[in-house]
């Protein structure tokens, strides 16, 4: 059955800019009618969402769904679970899978995968680089008839500005986007946490905000060369939504995203949960009384790349969401085993999950505070990565594929471990108190969740 009457729920399609409270027709999988007392034809069943707000279908366009070679971590079943139960009706996955997404083969085997096991939609990007390896430009051409989305060498950051001007000029060719992890290497060499008062504190390496700035402030540089549409992956320093905010002024084709874990945590969560509250956590304790979540100092799901920030630079992003220069929100999910992240800060590999837990962070952190309205938020997970990507997916239109995602903005509820059905369960936010639940994640007219 992928018809579906949702009845009085509170209907918000930023790319039609509608806000109202109405009925929502899907027959067939897709979008037949949006507006008052509609009436569902004989068979169609229906679903009440008085009290709900009704989205077009979320997307997140950065995820490591792991397959093929890293699946003891995910699959692109257990991560479209994950994907589901999150809200999220497409995902873009990462190409730093093992081999690495860098031929036609390999998209069409994830593809072939994601037909098959995949219950929300999956969209592929492919390398940068032969093997993500940042020496040898990837078939550009050939990946994008095998069908990607965008280009990236996310987990790595072509360090040559050389080859990176060529791969903007064959992007360009095949109307792809470049999306890149901002990293300069000789910069950051071997660190595992932002360069700051903490790290020194806690003895471990530092990874400086201008390893990340230096690589946005190329990009930018390249895009304005190029003409190309370069996108700054998971942003995590003041420096850069500074440059980025001023690169768009001049109208450079550049932009940005940024994940809840940067604009809700700092790096006093490494230093333990005590010392996070104390200072960089107040600004968040009310939302977890009466008891504050707890976790000891060196505590390996707080490690990720680009690292949390200051509380500064968490105050920047924050701002760069507010008034626009980042216009899109994603994950960063990135699964790794116990065992792996069970070791010493200096040896666990670098991400946490994200999928289940975003949007409720996202509308803490940047709704309840009243930095963005709901349209705006529900803007940087539809309309603005549909657009950057080309997907015609990320609307309410009538006549647009009936993706849909259903939530419930004030609902208060636990984010308990036994509960996450990504198939690892590194995340920092297990045991926190979320306001905002979905209730019901509709792909193509077909429920694939439901509480
Ligand atoms: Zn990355």
């Amino acid at each position: 059955m992928n018809s579906l009457l949702l009845t009085g729920g509170r209907v918000i399609d930023p790319a039609n800019q509608f806000d109202s409270i109405a009925d929502l027709l899907i027959l067939d999988g897709k979008i037949a009618a949006v507006g008052q007392n509609l009436s569902a034809p004989a068979g169609v069943p229906t679903l009440a969402a008085k009290g709900k707000i009704v989205a077009p279908g979320l997307i997140d366009l950065h995820v490591h769904f792991r397959e093929p070679g890293q699946t003891a971590k995910e699959t692109i079943a257990t991560g479209c679970a994950a994907a589901a139960r999150g809200g999220f009706t497409s995902v873009v996955c990462m190409p730093n899978t093992t081999p690495a997404i860098d031929s036609a083969g390999t998209v069409a085997l994830i593809r072939e995968r994601a037909e098959r096991d995949g219950i929300v939609n999956v969209f592929v990007t492919g390398a940068i680089t032969k093997n993500i390896a940042g020496e040898e430009l990837a078939p550009i051409g050939g990946l994008k008839k095998a069908g990607i989305v965008a280009i990236t060498d996310d987990g790595h950051c072509v360090q040559n500005n050389d080859l990176m001007r060529r791969a903007c000029e064959y992007a360009k060719m095949f109307d792809l986007p470049v999306m890149d992890h901002c990293q300069d290497y000789s910069l950051v060499t071997d660190g595992v946490m932002h360069e700051g008062y903490w790290n020194v504190a806690l003895g471990l390496r530092g990874w400086p905000a201008a390893g990340e700035e230096m690589i946005v402030a190329r990009n930018i540089l390249l895009a304005e060369l190029t003409g190309t549409k370069v996108h700054c992956q998971h942003l995590s320093a003041a420096g850069s939504v500074a440059l980025i905010r001023a690169a768009k002024l001049r109208g450079v084709p550049i932009s940005g995203e940024a994940c809840p874990h940067h604009f809700t945590l700092t790096d006093a969560a490494v230093a333990g949960s005590e010392k996070f509250w104390a200072d960089d956590g107040k600004l968040l304790a009310a939302t977890q009384k009466p008891g504050l979540p707890q976790w000891p100092a060196y505590d390996t799901h707080f490690k990720m790349n680009p690292p949390l920030r200051s509380a500064k630079d968490r105050a920047a992003i924050l701002d760069g969401l507010a008034d626009g220069t980042i216009e899109i929100l994603c994950s960063d999910h990135a699964p790794h085993c116990d065992y792996e992240k069970e070791v010493e800060f200096d040896y666990a590999p670098f991400g946490i999950t994200g999928l289940e837990a975003e949007l409720a962070l996202s509308l803490m952190m940047l709704v309840q505070t009243k930095r963005l309205s709901l349209s705006d938020l529900i803007a940087k997970y539809t309309v603005n990565p549909a657009r950057l990507l080309h997907l015609a997916k990320g609307t309410l239109s009538v006549g647009a594929d009936a993706d849909v995602t259903v939530f419930d903005a004030d609902r208060d509820w636990v984010f308990n471990r036994a509960d996450s059905v990504s198939k690892s369960k590194n995340n920092p936010f297990f045991g926190w108190k979320l306001k905002g639940k979905v209730t019901a994640t509709i792909v193509g007219g077909k429920k694939v969740w439901a509480e």
